[in-house]
């Protein structure tokens, strides 16, 4: 079904670099290269060529291994505006840009909230979707530069992708959100399954991702809060959630 192939190289604490292949080709963008050399050796290990550079938005967890990765694959760099506080950026994207990556088409959407200049980059054809640091398996990302009405519509239109679509986050956060979210809702048999399932995961030390959009309608409470005053509630509350 999917043509592209798609691995996670973790780095740093809870950190996702996905790597984005034509088998092919073995062209391969990086996406949210927090750091370079682990991504480099990866590409290097796996017979790979690193062609691509993409960020969903400037934080230096996702952004910082973009220069020492240009500098050694010549990979031009594609990002929101925002990204120039902190990289180079080649190419500056937006709401409905299109960009081939490795031979496959997306669409780039505007996620603000997390960071005001937040993208995802939406592969239609590949039911894919990365998502950075705006929504997580059963969570969602800090509010650093938005408010809580966008960050909620964000969700919604994330969730209104078809339920086979795989959505890729930029940390390994699953578990710590599967408590909340039984917290949060604590009669939903299908968070405390996913709960036991992440925690076997965690201890197997897989990784949870990709989750799908079947599985956030499901278990993810800020997806499923009502309206914005629920979401705001939730997204507060979990702020100190221990
Ligand atoms: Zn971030």
């Amino acid at each position: 079904m999917s043509r592209l192939k798609v691995s996670a190289v973790p780095v740093l604490s809870d950190n996702y670099v996905w790597l984005i292949t034509n088998p092919d080709t073995g062209e391969t963008a990086a996406v949210d290269p927090s750091v370079g050399d682990p991504v480099l050796d990866e590409v290097a290990t796996e017979g790979l060529r690193l062609t691509q550079i993409l960020n969903t938005h400037w934080h230096p967890d996702h952004t910082g291994g973009n220069q020492g990765i240009k500098a050694a694959t010549g990979a031009p760099i594609t990002a929101p505006a925002e990204a120039q506080k902190v990289s180079s950026v080649d190419r500056i994207v937006s709401e409905g840009d299109r960009v081939t990556i490795a031979g496959a088409d997306a669409v780039v959407w505007d996620i603000p909230a997390h960071t005001a200049g937040h993208v995802a980059y939406y592969f239609e054809d590949e039911g894919m979707i990365f998502v950075g640091d705006t929504m997580f398996a059963m969570g969602c990302g800090r509010l650093f530069e938005g408010t809580a009405e966008q960050m909620y519509s964000n969700m919604q239109r994330i969730a209104a992708l078809p339920d086979d679509v795989r959505i890729y986050c930029g940390h390994e956060y699953t578990l710590a959100n599967a408590r909340f979210a039984l917290h949060a809702e604590p009669e939903n048999q299908d968070v405390a399954r996913r709960l036991e399932q992440v925690s076997e995961m965690r201890e197997r030390g897989e990784v949870t991702l990709p989750t799908t959009v079947a599985q956030e309608r499901a278990t993810n409470p800020f997806v499923r809060a009502l309206d914005v005053e629920e979401f705001a509630r939730l997204r507060s509350e979990k702020d100190s959630f221990r």
